[in-house]
């Protein structure tokens, strides 16, 4: 039996980066251009020729080259800031479809890599040219630990980052910052403080990759971020590894 052709079947065909380079504001504008004959099926670079012939598949249309005006097809990516050089001036947060990069003004930010999807929007906003897109197959550790599950689409990762979201606003409301990547000192510590092997990692970590004071606490708040992601309560050693896994992957200069 043939799938109907719908904006919903569409769009789920679509590499879902939210990168604009198909010319529409997001993949399911996109998705509701193919369907009403406003766009070709050529115009989406991250999806590249699979997404082209799955788009002709379903619905009976020539698979036309890839549309260059749009971009090349390449391999799926992922943001990486250099913190070394970040100046905390915030500009690269609003462009994020996704909400990927985390920190606090005048504070180094970092990408939580499990939520960016790779579409470069934050790159050019940068002063100091500290975002680089590093290739996200590059390993399958990487793989496994920014991939969402397979059975996860883009609506269940929503979900999960709302929740997130909301799971912070009930924890901060009255003590001042609104998220985990503004809390700081004694907050910082009742609320983002690993269990005894996160803590025997995070401390083993540090003295290994000589973290600062504000390296350590960075990685307190990205493993507590990632903590209220997976919906735990705790923050635990596989976070903590997770969060420390981000900034190992980080480029080096
Ligand atoms: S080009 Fe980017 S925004 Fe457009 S459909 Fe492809 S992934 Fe989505
Ligand atoms: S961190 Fe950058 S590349 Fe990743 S989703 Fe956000 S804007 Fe796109
Ligand atoms: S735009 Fe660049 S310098 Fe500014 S916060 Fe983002 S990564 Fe840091």
């Amino acid at each position: 039996m043939t799938a109907p052709v719908t904006v919903d079947t569409l769009d789920a065909l679509l590499a879902q980066t939210q990168c604009t380079r198909c010319g529409f504001a997001g993949c399911r504008p996109y998705a509701e251009a193919i369907a009403s004959g406003a766009a070709e099926i050529n115009q989406c670079p991250p999806g590249g020729t699979e997404t082209l012939l799955a788009l002709a598949g379903l619905t009976g249309r020539e698979p036309l080259p890839l549309n260059g005006d749009h971009g090349l097809e390449a391999a799926p990516s992922v943001a990486f800031i250099d913190e070394a050089r970040c100046i905390g001036c915030t500009r690269c947060l609003p462009p994020c479809p996704v909400d990927a990069i985390v920190g606090a003004p005048r504070l180094m930010h970092t990408v939580v890599a499990e939520l960016c999807t790779g579409c470069a929007l934050c790159i050019a906003p940068c002063p100091v040219d500290c975002i680089v897109m590093m290739p996200l197959l590059a390993s399958t550790a990487h793989a496994a630990l920014t991939l969402p599950p397979p059975a996860e689409g883009s609506a269940e990762v929503a979900r999960r980052v709302a929740a997130a979201r909301q799971v912070q606003a009930d924890r901060y409301n009255g003590h001042g910052p609104r998220t985990n990547a503004e809390a700081d000192g004694e907050l910082l510590d009742s609320v983002a403080t690993p269990d005894d092997p996160g803590r025997k990692l995070l401390a083993d970590a540090a003295a290994a990759m000589r973290l600062s004071a504000r390296g350590f606490h960075r990685v307190m708040r990205v493993a507590r971020t990632i903590a209220d992601l997976a919906g735990s309560e705790g923050v635990g050693r596989i976070h903590v590894a997770e969060a420390l896994s981000y900034r190992r992957q980080a480029p080096r200069n």
